[in-house]
Order: structure tokens, then sequence, then C-alpha cells
């Protein structure tokens, strides 16, 4: 085990390495290879100076890190949150680098992040802070180099504030250079549901395998109720299965007997916490979601939720990581020793990255796809991925977790050595 550094300090950092040891381990990859994945290429730390709405100025601290970009331009997120910090930005770019590989494309990995409270910004605050961040970290970002996206706590709107100021500094429209951005700027159909699409695809997939119908007696819990959650839902809710559980920051809203999705969005519009919505419910604790007596579970709002302190208590018989990294390693040995089958994070919201790469390309062409299309495609990757993660996970006898990193570190490391190391 590589000795711990400043940069590979968060408790995600250190499980992204030992999923990556455990993977060379099961399969023959270059131990070269391997040892060059456990850092990143490039980490960059700015200062981010804006101007408060009461005149003040205040700075807040960001980042952006290059994992790997053997395989292509770096690709990742930009994630605005109070807990963001160098460490934890690396394992997140990281684990970029690995789903792009698993999933087949010409992509790197990076990620990127500010720490703040969005909520605690006006929008005229928070715009400040986008157009800071874009120019701070303009020198080393482009549509060749690498192509940041939304994240938690940010959107397209930011990510139109990024590509206008990234812009104006080289003197004309480079849509290319984010993803995810609304579609009257170059923007793709489909991207927005994407990441919560995939899970519902690989959610079929998984049950697919296991002989397991979706029906009216499939019972969901979702952690969360966002972005990737609430695509997720509805897909899985229009198959027939009941979602029994959502939460947000303020905790969960169960019904054994499915929730009304369609009410639960209508409440959502008006910005409301989950704890004040007054529908047909029980108020749970997330905690206390993550246990409930379901056949699905899917954590789809940060890591780290299922530990070894409440991994034997999980009832679910298959977890799909719609979040990153929301199973710990120790829970995902206890979990693998019970028999659940874990949907690994780097395939199961994969759907996110996929459709921006589908932009990205769009964006190059100037030729834009139909909804349809853009769907069938993402299917089409997920299957396959899903097929190759389930195939590795037979024949080295592994689980999801280790098989869907041994295949993504495998094509990772054919283009490594093709490319070899200079000087
Ligand atoms: N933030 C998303 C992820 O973690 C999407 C990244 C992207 O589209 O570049 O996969």
């Amino acid at each position: 085990m590589t000795e711990k550094s400043y940069i590979s300090s968060a408790p995600l950092y250190q499980n992204a390495l030992f999923q990556l040891e455990k993977a060379s381990k099961v399969t023959d990859v270059d131990p070269n290879c391997i040892e060059r994945l456990k850092t990143p290429k490039r980490a960059i730390q700015v200062s981010i100076p804006i101007r408060l709405d009461d005149g003040t100025i205040k700075t807040f601290e960001g980042y952006r890190v290059q994992h790997n970009m053997t395989l292509g331009p770096g690709k990742g997120g930009i994630r605005f949150h109070k807990h963001v910090n160098l460490s934890e930005t690396a394992a997140l770019a990281m684990l970029m680098t690995f789903k792009c590989s698993l999933v087949g494309l010409p992509l790197g990995g990076a990620k990127g992040g500010v720490k703040v409270d969005p909520s605690l910004l006006s929008r005229q605050e928070l715009q400040g802070m986008a157009r800071r961040y874009a120019t701070e970290i303009g020198p080393f970002i482009g549509p060749g180099m690498d192509i940041p996206a939304p994240d938690i706590g940010t959107d397209g709107q930011i990510m139109a504030w990024f590509m206008d100021t990234y812009s104006q500094v080289k003197g004309h429209a480079i849509p290319g250079v984010v993803t995810g951005k609304p579609i009257a700027i170059g923007g793709s159909l489909g991207r927005r549901d994407s990441t919560g699409k995939g899970v519902a695809f690989c959610v079929q997939f998984a049950c697919e395998k296991l002989n397991k119908k979706i029906d009216s007696s499939t019972r969901v819990a979702i952690h969360g109720f966002g972005k990737v959650a609430i695509p997720a839902a509805l897909d899985l809710s229009e198959l027939g299965a009941k979602i029994c559980a959502v939460s947000d920051v303020s905790g969960g809203i169960y019904n054994s007997n499915g929730l009304d999705l369609n009410k639960i969005l209508e409440f959502s519009k008006s910005r409301k916490l989950l704890s004040e919505y007054d529908g047909e419910c029980e108020f749970i604790s997330n905690e206390d979601l993550l246990e409930l007596d379901v056949d699905i579970l899917i954590p789809a709002a940060i890591d780290g939720v299922i530990t070894k302190n409440n991994a034997e208590k999980i009832k679910a018989t298959i977890i799909a990581e719609g979040a990153n990294g929301p199973c710990t390693q120790e829970a995902v040995d206890i979990l693998t020793e019970k028999g659940v089958f874990i949907i690994p994070d780097i395939l199961c919201n994969a759907g996110g990255v996929i459709v921006s790469y589908f932009e990205w390309v769009q964006g190059v062409q100037q030729l834009f796809w139909d909804l349809d299309h853009i769907n069938s495609r993402l299917h089409s990757i997920l299957k396959e991925s899903f097929e190759n993660v389930y195939n590795t996970r037979q024949k080295y006898n592994t689980d999801m977790k280790t098989a869907a990193m041994s295949a993504s570190v495998k094509r990772l490391a054919k283009a490594m050595r093709l490319r070899g190391m200079w000087p």
C-alpha cells in the first residue's frame, strides 16, 4: 500500500486505492501501471475571491485535479459543497478515470470543486463564484484538454457562466469547454436525466441476471431526491416498481405501498424540504432509509453512507451505487459476504459522463441527435459495459466492484503500455 500523503488522505481516496490494489491482484495487470494510477497527474489549487452582496470580499478554496489523461482529455464534474477538499477531489478524479475507461470513452479522469455551501450564496454571488473559478482554472482546461461538467451543487446555469467566462477570455464562443450546458447554448438532449436513467438501466440489467422481475412487488428505497434520484425513480416506477422511500438533507419519507412521485415532484418545486411534505408517508431518518426492508437500495446522494456500522443491517438484495463511492470498502466486503449484488458506481452512474461525451461529440460535429438516438446509444453502451463487468466477475470469481475496477484498469493499462513512458 502506498504511503499516505496529503493528497491520498481522504477516506474516499484510501477506498479507491484499496479497490485498485484488490483489482490488480485479481487480474494480471502490469504493476507499473497500477503504480502510476495511484497518484493524480496534476492537481491545481486556486483561490477564489468573490464580492458578496454586502460589498465585502470573501475568499474560497477551489481545486481541479486531472488524474489520468491517457485515453483523452480529462473529464469530470465540478462540485460546490461545504466538504470539498483536495484529497476528496483527487479521489473523485480517480473514479472518473476508471469510469471513462470502463465504459469505453476516449476520455481521462478529472474533477473539480469549491469548498462552499452554495445555498448560502445569492444568485449574483454564485455567478461571481462560477466566473472567478473558471478564470482561475482556465489555463488548465479546454475542449481538448479537460472538460468540466455539473456535479453536486452545480447545474446547467453554472456551466453556462463557466463557458461564457472561458469564451470571453479566448475571444470567441467555445461551447466544448464544458458539458451539461443548457440546450440553447449547445447542450445535449437527455443530458440532465442521463445519470438517473443509466441507474435505472443498470437496475434492469441486474434484475435480468438475477432472474428477478420488476413489478409492483419490487420495492425500492432511494437515498437522495436530486438530479440522479429523480429520473431513476421515475423510470423504475414506470417499469412497475414501487418507490417506497426517498430523502434529502432533512430526512426521508416512507410509504410501504409506494410514494406518490408526482405529488412529491410538485411539492419539491416550492424548494421546501421533504420534512415538510404533506403527502401520505411516514417520516424516517436518512440512516433508517438505508436499512429499510426493500428489494433495491439506491444510494444516490453522497459518498460513505454505507459503512461497516450499518452494512450488516442492510436488507436490500441489490444496491445500485447512484452516487460516487456510497459504500466503503469494509461495507462492500460485508455486503458481498451477505450475498448482496452491488452495481458499482463507476458503472451504475456512468450515464452522466456517457451523455456528456455525446454532447461533446455533437458540439464538435455541430450535428445534434434526437432523444431516442441518445437514449438508445446510452442503453447499448451501458448494456455492453454491464456484460463486460458481469463476465469479468464470473471469470475471476469475484465481486462486481472488483470486476468493474479490473475491467477498467485492463483497458487503461493497455493504452498506457502502448503510449509508454517518456523520458
Ligand atoms: N459529475 C458526473 C460524474 O460524477 C458527470 C461528469 C461528466 O459528465 O463529466 O460522473
